[in-house]
């Protein structure tokens, strides 16, 4: 059978999670088209596709409307760090709401399916453990974290009402904390911060006594699960949670990041910045019976090659 190129949109497609999703669909034969305004992502990230002919990049802001033809959405334009989408918190919520009516408003009109990034910020520090799609979440509305959660959550109210009102086949992924080559190294986000100090001999600095957990996801597996969700024939709509359960102390964290990388780095304690969440687990049973994924790659293997690519493009 003649393989059929599918053009596929990635908003936020020049960032650390949608250009791995570029390299896989332009692996498996497809054309993509990346839309991003590069808040948060590098020409570097891409600039590995840039000769290809079935890659496409448009400086865009997602705010705004897009008119292109395409078979597939997937809208990933958002910064992921707090540091990040705390430092133009209008933007960030205009970002996921305009973001999304913009994104949903294509897919409607050209009757093909999207799906959102969504995440797990939207359970905002959970009172359930691990956290289940039904959980409806426990988000302070006016803190410093809300122009992120809030947003997030009413992209999905967004995805929903068009799916109900409108048809749209939507798919709400909800990421938990995904780390691997190519995260910005200032973007203040935990694996990359550590990395980074304990190559460069600095302290390490661990927000609060530590204790709080994280369930980090390699972004191979990642990408592997939204497009295994989004390629689904039942036309699930979700929320699904994708993430790696196995859970670890951030205390955990910063030693097993001194240690792989040989460190001399001692460990710092700094405050907890407000609303940071205690807890943080996905509960995957659904993600796993509706496409059989689950994630492969272990802590440790996937910390290991996102330590050997910062050494080599910040640290060579
Ligand atoms: P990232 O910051 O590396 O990528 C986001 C990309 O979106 C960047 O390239 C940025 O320039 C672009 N962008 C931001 N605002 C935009 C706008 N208005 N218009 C167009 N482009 C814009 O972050 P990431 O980790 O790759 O995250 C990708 C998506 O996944 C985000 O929506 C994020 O909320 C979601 N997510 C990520 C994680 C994670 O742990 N990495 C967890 C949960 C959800
Ligand atoms: N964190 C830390 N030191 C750092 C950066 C983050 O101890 O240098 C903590 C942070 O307070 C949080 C966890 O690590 O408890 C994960 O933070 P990140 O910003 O990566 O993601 P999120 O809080 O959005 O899950």
């Amino acid at each position: 059978m003649r393989h059929y190129r599918k053009r596929v949109l990635i908003t936020g497609g020049a960032g650390f999670i949608g250009s791995h999703l570029a390299d896989r669909l332009i692996g498996a034969g497809h054309h993509v088209i990346c839309a991003d305004n590069f808040f948060t992502g590098a020409r570097e990230n891409i600039a590995h596709l840039l000769g290809n002919p079935f890659f496409e990049v448009l400086r865009h802001d997602v705010t705004f409307p897009l008119y292109v033809e395409v078979d597939e959405i997937y809208n990933l334009a958002c910064p992921a760090s707090p540091v990040h989408y705390q430092f133009d918190p209008v933007q960030t919520t205009k970002t996921s709401v305009a973001g999304a009516i913009n994104m949903l408003g294509l897919a409607k009109r050209l009757r093909v399916p999207v799906l959102q990034a969504s995440t797990s910020e939207v359970y905002g520090d959970p009172q359930i453990h691990p956290q289940t799609e039904e959980y409806w979440g426990n988000v302070n509305p006016i803190g410093p974290r809300a122009c992120y959660d809030e947003g997030k959550r009413c992209a999905e109210t967004l995805f929903f009402d068009y799916h109900r009102q409108h048809r749209v086949p939507i798919r709400v992924a909800r990421i938990f904390n995904t780390y691997g080559p190519r995260m910005h190294p200032n973007d203040g986000r935990v694996v990359s911060n550590f990395i980074v100090q304990a190559l460069a001999g600095e302290p390490i600095t661990i927000y609060g006594d530590g204790s709080q957990t994280r369930s980090f996801c390699y972004v191979d597996d990642l990408v592997e699960g939204l497009i295994r969700f989004m390629e689904q024939p039942a036309n699930e709509p979700g929320p699904l949670n994708i993430g790696n359960p196995a859970e670890f102390t951030i205390r955990e964290l910063a030693e097993m990041t001194v240690r792989m990388t040989g460190s001399a780095s001692s460990i710092e304690y700094r405050t907890l910045p407000q609303d940071d969440p205690k807890q943080r687990q996905p509960d995957i049973a659904r993600m796993r019976a509706l496409t059989g994924w689950a994630p492969t790659v272990p802590l440790e293997e996937g910390l290991a090659r996102t330590i050997a690519h910062f050494r080599t493009r910040h640290f060579a």
